[in-house]
């Protein structure tokens, strides 16, 4: 694949200064020395992004009839939408890059009024032959009025996406004052990523980044900030572990390839230990937008008042840095 413009500058804080940190075929991995975002320097035209997500490129095909792909999609689903029904009241949601689906059936159950939006013109396919009410395109085509929704949902997209900010802002224009965003991604500093990373150069191969379908790499700090520069003000971090069959492979694959099997022992007891230091691999994260900044009308000084009261903030439990959110 050839490269896409290279991004002149950081893409949430616009720093030009920035240090290689890993190079994988011709995709260079910097980090940011200003605000510490990791990115890819040269990431995929926005055509060849389009094309990467296809069916013809491979992108999902096992959601066609792999039925422990389904399976396991329909399981994360049910996970996340747990998550938020412990938290959230039903109302209206958004989910953006929905894939085939399983996370709009899981919220219809559940009793939202859900819709998706889906790069990937055939899986979004699939999710409408389930009768869902999905758009193809990304959020700039989800032509709904500002504040349509009480939740919006971003399961792994925000690292696939050239301009983060802009994604995020769009987000917190649909999302309603109370609502809440949804989202997660992995976590560049978590405790594996950094373990293999230091082994990465010696073995030829660091799995975590993705390149060319991570184009962001985020972490704690730099979600967040990216978070208050989209206008959301609190930001509730978990920390996560992904699942040891993704980052692993299967125990039957690891007991043919004793490299494989090599590999899992050193590194999965530090994927699973992870998350319990507040270094997972990946992280769950919920976000409030910040109240509207309505000019302040003396005469109605009580209504100003309301918009800004503070709704419930989702407990997820964040030892260490974030402290504990008022419980449900
Ligand atoms: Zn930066």
């Amino acid at each position: 694949m050839s490269q896409g413009p290279t991004f002149l500058s950081c893409p949430v804080c616009q720093a030009h200064a920035a240090e290689e940190i890993w190079l994988e075929e011709q995709w260079q991995l910097v980090r940011c020395t200003d605000c510490s975002l990791v990115y890819l320097s040269n990431p995929p035209s926005e055509e060849e992004l389009k094309s990467l997500y296809s069916f013809e490129s491979g992108f999902h095909t096992q959601l066609v009839d792999d039925a422990a792909s389904i399976e396991a999609a329909d399981q994360a689903a049910q996970d996340h939408m747990s998550m938020i029904l412990a938290t959230t009241a039903t109302g209206s949601l958004l989910d953006v890059g929905c894939s085939a689906g399983s996370f709009l059936a899981a919220a219809n159950s559940a009793g939202f009024s859900a819709q998706g939006v889906e790069l990937n013109p055939d899986t979004a396919d699939l999710a409408r032959a389930r009768g869902l009410n999905v758009t193809t395109g990304t959020l700039s085509d989800v032509h709904e009025a500002a504040h349509s929704f009480d939740a919006i949902t971003m399961w792994d997209i925000v690292e696939h996406v050239p301009d983060p900010i802009a994604l995020l802002s769009q987000a917190r224009e649909l999302l309603s004052e109370d609502g809440w965003l949804w989202l997660t991604t992995p976590n560049i500093d978590g405790l594996f990523p950094q373990a293999s990373l230091r082994v990465a150069s010696s073995v030829g191969k660091w799995p975590h980044p993705e390149p060319p379908y991570h184009l962001m790499q985020f972490s704690e700090q730099t979600i967040t900030d990216a978070l208050h520069r989209a206008g959301f003000e609190q930001v509730v971090v978990k920390q996560q572990s992904i699942p040891l069959g993704y980052s692993f492979g299967s125990l039957q694959k690891m007991l043919t390839d004793p490299r494989r099997l090599v590999y899992a022992a050193a590194f999965a007891p530090l994927a699973v230990l992870g998350p319990l230091i507040g270094r997972g691999d990946t992280m769950l994260v919920a976000a409030k937008p910040s109240p509207s900044q309505a000019p302040i009308d003396l005469r109605q000084e009580e209504s100003v008042t309301d918009l800004t009261e503070t709704a419930p903030t989702p407990l997820l439990e964040t030892p260490g840095t974030l402290g504990r959110s008022p419980q449900l």
